[in-house]
This record gives structure tokens, C-alpha cells and sequence, in this order.
């Protein structure tokens, strides 16, 4: 499942360029999928949803950093343990019930973002 991030949060900034994804964001930015992905234009993502990874979208949160779910792969593919919660000094990057994926369907959307 995708990690989230909690009202805890101290806005420290660790976490974010540990993200292989770049699916972390500093409270109040916009935010798009292809930041830190190959991905271009219009696109499906794996799980059906029609995006333009080039769209700014609007932040999820104005206090604390967020994660954006869709481009969350826990770090398949890439490390051992998702590194926002390795790095995170207040363990508030915690899995987020809400979006629940096997770890086939994570690897598969490291893929997709990635190319490889
Ligand atoms: Fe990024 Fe990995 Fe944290 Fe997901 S678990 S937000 S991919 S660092
Ligand atoms: Fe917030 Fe933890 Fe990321 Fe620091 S490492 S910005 S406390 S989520």
C-alpha cells in the first residue's frame, strides 16, 4: 500500500529527496506526475485513471508534506523499506489504508513511471 503522511508531520523536510518517485510535496505545492518520471502528456496510469502527467495539480495539504498515492510504489523496485518512513525523525510516514496494492501492482507502476 501507498505510505501517507500524518498531522504529525514537523515539515523538516527530510523525507522528500529520498523519494524515488518524487511523490512527496512540501505543504501548499502543486504538484504533477511527470516530476520526477518519464511520463508525458496524456496517459493511463496502471490502475485506469486518465491523467496529463504534465497538469499542475492542486497541493493535498497546506500545513504539512504530503504523498501522493497514485505515484507511491512503497519503493519497489528501488529499496528495501519505503525511505520517507526510514528518514522520517517523528515516524509519521505510515501505510495508508485507503490505498491498498500487491506488490506486483507496485512494481508494475514503478515500471510505468520509470520505463524500466
Ligand atoms: Fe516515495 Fe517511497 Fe515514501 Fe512512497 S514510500 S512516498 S515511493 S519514499
Ligand atoms: Fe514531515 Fe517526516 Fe517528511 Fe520531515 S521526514 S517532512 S517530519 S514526513
Amino acid at each position: 500500500m501507498a505510505i501517507k503522511i500524518t498531522d504529525e508531520c514537523i515539515n523538516c523536510g527530510a523525507c522528500e529527496p529520498e523519494c524515488p518517485n518524487n511523490a512527496i510535496y512540501e505543504a501548499s505545492e502543486e504538484w504533477r506526475f511527470s516530476d520526477g518520471t518519464e511520463l508525458l502528456g496524456n496517459v493511463m496510469l496502471p490502475n485506469g485513471k486518465k491523467v496529463d502527467a504534465d497538469e499542475q495539480y492542486e497541493p493535498k495539504d497546506d500545513e504539512v508534506y504530503f504523498i501522493i498515492a497514485d505515484k507511491c510504489t512503497e519503493c519497489k523496485g528501488f529499496h528495501d523499506e519505503p525511505q520517507c518512513a526510514a528518514v522520517c525523525p517523528v515516524d509519521c510516514c505510515v501505510p495508508d489504508d485507503e490505498n491498498i496494492e500487491t506488490e506486483e501492482q507496485l512494481l508494475a507502476k514503478k515500471v510505468f513511471f520509470h520505463k524500466e
